[in-house]
């Protein structure tokens, strides 16, 4: 990227003995949705830190717009951090609380409150400005959080697990207000997160960061589509992985047969012998009487039947594989569905098979 806003460049982090980051490096642009994901301790949290400046680096480098922040003060830099935790004020109002970072600032009394009604109008709560920070909701403390950290106007927004403290449905609300609330504000959003939902929906673009290391940085869809790596893959949304054996003859998957190697999509490169089938629930479904499959179909038996209302997720058993697939088909009116214990015709396609060499492969 050439317009990067945020450079970092082998970034070392140690705390003690144990090596939190292990080199990393990204370049962020301006106004980029950018998230960090990783389960627990993979050192999502140390990086926003140390980009916020309340952590010191062991090595490496971060440039914000060009400039080297090592020794740079938080509050020299172009950034501001809207923490899980709100540290909102709830003895203070609304506009007390959002006002609280003008504190130092050299506007007039007037200008301070346009600048508080500007910030609460742009997270939807001009009409709470008197309210007491303390009979608000959690979504509500969570716009207040926000409108503090953007009445200082920074490049970049550093975000950690904001909405993790909310229901799911106001999550979801609130996912979609930040998307749109970062377009118009057109700052620079990090957002960091262990909920791959939360940051395929929000993001432009996602490290997925494995033990203090970045395993992968792209797109939501090049990484749901294209996992680089089978942990990738396992991490981001639900795969199946089938034992496979590549030979000069094709690719043997367990259960579903022989397919062309250069059908399939191999993210590391292609290498015959032992090899682990990757294939997303979505990409298969059941065929129901006179239904014929698009690519290759295959019969089994239903293992198991989750009803989510919208979708249901089958669980088939195929002879001659390991674990039975699992698959998710959209519920429609006039199609039933289908019991544990049925004879199933399933619909898939070579196309969407991702392959790793040599993880969890069996001879076929
Ligand atoms: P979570 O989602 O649980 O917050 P995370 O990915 O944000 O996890 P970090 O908080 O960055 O993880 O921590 C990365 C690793 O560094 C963890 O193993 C953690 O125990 C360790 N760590 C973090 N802060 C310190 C510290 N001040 N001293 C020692 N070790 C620390």
């Amino acid at each position: 990227m050439t317009d990067a806003l945020i450079s970092l460049q082998g970034v070392q982090k140690y705390y003690g003995e144990y090596h939190a980051l292990r080199g990393i490096d990204a370049e962020i642009g301006a106004g980029e949705f950018f998230s960090l994901l990783g389960p627990s301790g993979c050192g999502k949290t140390t990086l926003l830190r140390a980009i916020a400046g309340f952590e010191d680096i062991s090595g490496g480098q971060i440039l914000l717009a060009g400039r080297d922040m090592a020794g740079v003060a938080p509050n020299k830099r172009p950034t501001n951090m809207v923490f899980q935790s709100y540290a909102i004020f709830p003895h203070l109002s609304v506009e007390q609380n959002v006002g609280f970072g003008l504190r130092r600032s050299d506007l007039s009394a007037a200008e301070k409150t346009h600048a508080i009604g500007a910030a609460l109008e742009m997270v939807g709560l001009g009409h709470l400005g008197k309210r007491a920070a303390h009979a608000l909701s959690g979504g509500q403390r969570q716009r207040v959080a926000l409108a503090r950290a953007l009445i200082l106007k920074p490049k970049v927004l550093l975000l950690d697990e904001p909405l993790s403290a909310l229901d799911r449905k106001m999550r979801e609300e609130m996912q979609v207000e930040l998307i749109k609330l970062q377009r118009e504000v057109g700052i620079t959003f990090i957002l960091v997160t262990h909920d791959q939902e939360e940051a395929l929906v929000m993001s432009d673009r996602i490290a997925v960061m494995f033990e203090g290391e970045i395993a992968q940085l792209d797109d939501p869809e090049v990484l749901y589509r294209r996992p680089a790596t089978r942990r990738v893959a396992d991490f981001i949304g639900v795969m199946n992985f089938l034992p496979g054996q590549a030979g000069s003859g094709g690719l043997d998957v367990a259960g579903l047969g022989r397919v062309e190697i250069d059908a399939v999509h191999w993210p590391q490169g292609k290498v015959l012998g032992a090899c682990a089938v990757g294939l997303r629930p979505e990409t298969m479904s059941l065929l129901y009487e006179g239904e014929v499959a698009r690519a290759r179909e295959v019969t089994g038996v239903i293992d198991e039947v989750v009803y989510y209302g919208d979708m249901t997720y089958y669980d088939v058993r195929l002879d001659g594989a390991p674990e039975p697939l699992r698959l998710s088909m959209r519920n429609v009116v006039g199609r039933d569905v289908l019991e544990v214990g049925a004879q199933a015709r399933l619909a898939w396609d070579p196309r969407a098979m991702v392959v790793f060499p040599g993880e969890g492969g069996s001879p076929a």
